[in-house]
């Protein structure tokens, strides 16, 4: 069998592709769009599952992401189409004031055509996105869309959807960019690219909260915050050191220190189905866990430093608390240990490798080989702890990270909240075409879908 035609998703040409969506936005409203935004997915290179437990997450927003051309209304109404092939089903149409979380006193249900019950559910990340930053507005009123805003939204995405590389997030932020610059005070003052240096690192932040609420709110998904910080929040080269106790982010150079080694994120084409009970019930292992030690988030349970010597004390204390019962909190005690495993050492992993960056950075003489080389090992470890302690693992993520070891790559590991999703690796640049070769062969081997690759650079957030 040959594999030298290994499936890739290209990032393509952003202008190109504007001038596209132009074009297409001509043919499906009627009229011009009045601009195109753009907000990155992303990949995490270690911090899954902790970032609800307050822990650090180093991620970097990709070079592919989605597209957003939009053109202001004043009847608000939202006219929504997404041209992926598999969700387009021509112009949705939803009054903005009937979008409200479930349960809320203005919610309409009446299945009237306009209603956000009517609609298909990805039009709620949209809609629900222009409701959070009106409800953001009423704190800071330069990102509160006018009275009567509305819009015209056309959406296309150079990422795999539901493919764990927060397609959902860069629809939440491309949105939120399309808003600010059509509807708000800041859009109004500053016109086309200025608003990008407009929108500070400090307001990124609050839109980034905003399009979490959205999510939560109004799409009924739980998600940290993670997703939409570093879509919003991404500088080209880095990788952000997110602490999600408070949100602060620290910008480390990895590309620079990793000269001749490149991420490759492989989809596996098995979309990660969140909604079956399993991320939540991982969820509840873990706070479960955080109970018994009494404490709201696992992060605070390891010391200030949170480094590798706490992780053996928390659990000598939560076996203490714990023995001899076969439950804690109604969950079953030894998976519930598992979880809190995972989730301590993969906030000590998190520690270390932002120490490796920050380190490696100041220092002159440091070989890319050999930070290729601990950030690989991380990554490897990472993996173990996901298949073996977060148990978010399945058998074609698997079979990449090994063949990935098999290979020789310095690293790789599954990324997202699991049960599907994509992996990332760490090759070396002239190295990527083998690597794939590699891999797709073994998922061919063992059965699993043709996987499609990535090569993904730490890029700039949404612009
Ligand atoms: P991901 O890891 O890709 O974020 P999610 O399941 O969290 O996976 O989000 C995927 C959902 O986001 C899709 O089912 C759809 O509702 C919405 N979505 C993402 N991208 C698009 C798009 N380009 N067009 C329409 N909906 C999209």
């Amino acid at each position: 069998m040959q594999f030298s035609d290994v499936d890739r998703l290209s990032p393509g040409d952003p202008q190109q592709i504007a001038a596209d969506l132009y074009a297409r936005f001509l043919e499906v409203f009627g009229r011009e769009a009045d601009g195109v935004w753009f907000a990155p997915g992303r990949a995490n290179i270690n911090g899954e599952h902790i970032d609800f437990h307050s822990g650090r997450c180093l991620p970097m927003a990709l070079s592919h992401g989605t597209y957003a051309a939009a053109a202001a209304r004043d009847d608000g109404i939202l006219r929504l189409r997404t041209l992926d092939p598999a969700l387009d089903d021509g112009v949705h149409t939803i009054r903005l004031c009937d979008v409200a979380p479930e349960g809320a006193p203005n919610r309409v249900t009446d299945g009237g055509s306009c209603t956000l019950e009517a609609a298909p559910s990805w039009t709620r990340y949209v809609a629900g996105t222009a409701w959070a930053l009106a409800a953001l507005g009423r704190e800071h009123p330069e990102l509160a869309p006018a009275e009567g805003f509305g819009a015209d939204l056309l959406i296309v995405s150079t990422l795999p959807i539901g493919g764990g590389l927060s397609s959902s997030a860069a629809l939440e932020c491309a949105t939120a960019l399309a808003v600010i610059a059509l509807g708000t005070p800041l859009g109004a003052q500053h016109g086309g690219a200025t608003l990008d240096a407009a929108l500070t690192d400090e307001l990124r932040a609050k839109v980034a909260s905003a399009c979490m609420r959205a999510e939560v709110e109004i799409v009924g998904a739980g998600t940290g915050g993670l997703d939409q910080t570093v879509s919003l929040r991404g500088l080209a080269g880095d990788v952000l050191s997110l602490d999600c106790r408070d949100f602060s982010v620290d910008w480390l150079p990895a590309q620079r220190l990793l000269e001749d080694f490149v991420f490759l994120a492989v989809d596996t084409r098995q979309a990660h189905w969140l909604g079956d009970g399993q991320f939540d019930d991982r969820r509840a292992d873990s706070e479960a866990a955080a109970d018994v030690l009494g404490v709201e988030q696992l992060r605070y349970a390891l010391s200030a430093q949170a480094c590798a010597a706490d992780v053996p004390r928390v659990l000598a204390l939560f076996d203490g608390r714990t023995a001899g019962l076969p439950q804690v909190a109604g969950r079953p005690r030894a998976a519930v240990r598992r979880r809190l495993r995972h989730a301590l050492t993969e906030m000590v992993r998190s520690e270390e490798l932002a120490e490796i960056l920050a380190d490696k950075a100041s220092d002159a003489h440091v070989a890319a080989e050999d930070v290729a080389g601990m950030i690989g090992q991380i990554m490897y470890d990472g993996h173990a702890s996901m298949r073996d302690l977060a148990e978010v693992s399945f058998p074609a993520a698997n079979t990449i990270v090994e063949a990935a070891v098999r290979h020789g790559a310095p690293g790789g590991r599954l990324i997202g909240g699991g049960f599907g999703g994509s992996v990332l690796l760490l090759s070396r640049r002239d190295d990527v075409a083998a690597l794939e070769a590699a891999v797709a062969r073994a998922c061919a081997e063992a059965g699993h879908r043709r996987p499609r690759f990535l090569e993904v650079a730490p890029s700039a957030g949404a612009r």
